[in-house]
């Protein structure tokens, strides 16, 4: 069996912990399977390694953050190896300019594009683990490029497609993918089984454990996930294409506080101006999410949307760039204290009534809604930041997901 295996930054932070994955490799190895497995950086080097960037320039070139950032999963690879031949099973670390994982050109938001797998099958065959750095890629000039924060998990689901992996596990500080994150919703509770539609809208939407790349690659290739502890050996859950049990009306609640509301107000009512607006930001590489527009009146017309909240300035500048040319507007807008909060259910394509339900149990507790977007298996709506507890928490109860 090969099997790839995934290890976040918690798990890898000391050197008890990086024995600890080591240990639970080797355990694998024993059994005669090929063991592949991908590290992020230890702890929170990559947040380090960020500040000292902008300590040396506060806009540092896009190329050299990446060139920095690999440093972070070189060094956990490079110390994984040695901690395994200290326990005397052979093993290679790779980087991924060594495996030769192709991606696009974009800095800290690179696509993989394809992997080579002769060196990592040749290494597999000599019998040794194979350490292979999350995260980072190569261009076609052999830039190093990463592949967005937490990408570490979409490169683990690649190696899996790639190498037609038997099971790509992928191991994190939590026991699983959870009805809503435990830590502000007190009787969340943990998920056997999750549909990869239900997971990706889960993990889009701010439930941190998988980045959503990994998701959507995962539903492309047909790889199953298994998502775990590290820190213990309880099951996890599975991420696949149906699940087994009953399907609950709704499987997750997510929020996300790093999120920003922009409106750009008395934009001009005519056709091409929507188009203007997020052209521009696209080129810009700024992904928009929930978008409303309004009624035209006056020969005027408002455009209010979302962004990630640390593209938030940039958004703006780039629009106050166009105010002047194609852009024309009285206002540019723009509020940081937002939350999305979302339910996300496969259930809810048979079962209508869930928005309904959503909005009585944040009218319950007095949230106001500011926007809201709906697809066929999701809810969302954003509220004001502060709230974003209080609203978690009446809409995980009035769906009845917690723990009996
Ligand atoms: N080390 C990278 C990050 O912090 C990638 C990862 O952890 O998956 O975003
Ligand atoms: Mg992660």
């Amino acid at each position: 069996m090969l099997v790839v295996k995934k290890f976040g930054g918690t798990s890898v932070a000391d050197k008890e912990r990086i024995f600890n994955v080591a240990r639970r490799c080797i355990e694998d190895y024993k059994k005669g399977n090929d063991v592949v497995v991908v590290l992020s950086a230890m702890g929170k080097m990559t947040d380090a390694l960020l500040a000292q960037a902008k300590e040396i320039n506060p806009n540092p070139p896009k190329r050299e953050v990446d060139m920095l950032l690999t440093v972070g999963e070189q060094t956990s690879v490079a110390l994984m190896s040695m901690a395994m031949d200290s326990l005397g099973v052979p093993s290679i670390s790779l980087n991924a300019f060594q495996v030769a994982m192709h991606t696009t050109s974009a800095y800290g938001n690179a696509r993989l594009k394809g992997i080579d797998t002769d060196r990592i099958r040749n290494e597999l065959e000599a019998r040794k683990i194979v350490i292979i750095t999350g995260f980072q890629g190569i261009d076609k000039m052999d830039n190093y490029t990463t592949l967005g924060r937490g990408g570490s998990d979409t490169t683990a689901v690649a190696l899996a497609a790639a190498l037609k992996a038997d099971q790509c596990e992928i191991y994190t500080d939590v026991d699983g993918v959870y009805t809503a994150d435990p830590r502000y919703v007190k009787n969340a509770r943990k998920l056997d089984e999750i549909t990869y539609d239900e997971m990706l809208d889960l993990a889009s939407l701010g439930a941190g454990v998988l980045h959503n790349r990994s998701v959507e690659m995962a539903k492309k290739y047909g790889v199953q996930l298994v998502v775990r502890s590290s820190l213990n050996t309880s099951e996890g859950t599975v991420v696949k294409e149906e699940v087994s049990m009953e399907k609950m009306l709704i499987s997750g609640v997510a929020s996300d506080k790093n999120t920003a509301l922009i409106s750009v107000i008395g934009l001009e009512d005519r056709p091409g101006v929507a188009f203007k607006l997020f052209h521009h930001l696209a080129n810009h590489n700024i992904n928009v999410d929930i978008i409303l527009q309004s009624i035209g009146r006056d020969g005027t017309k408002d455009i209010t949307f979302t962004v990630d909240e640390d593209n938030a300035d940039e958004t703006v500048e780039i629009l106050e760039r166009h105010r002047s040319g194609s852009l024309k507007c009285q206002k540019i807008e723009l509020d940081k204290s937002v939350a999305k909060v979302s339910v996300v259910g496969a259930g809810m394509m048979s079962n209508p009534g869930v928005a309904a339900k959503m909005f009585e149990a944040l009218y319950d507790v007095g949230v106001n809604i500011k926007m809201i977007s709906t697809s066929e298996i999701r809810v969302t709506i954003l509220i004001d930041e502060g709230f974003t507890n209080k609203a978690m928490n009446a809409v995980h109860d009035i769906f009845n997901l917690g723990e009996e």
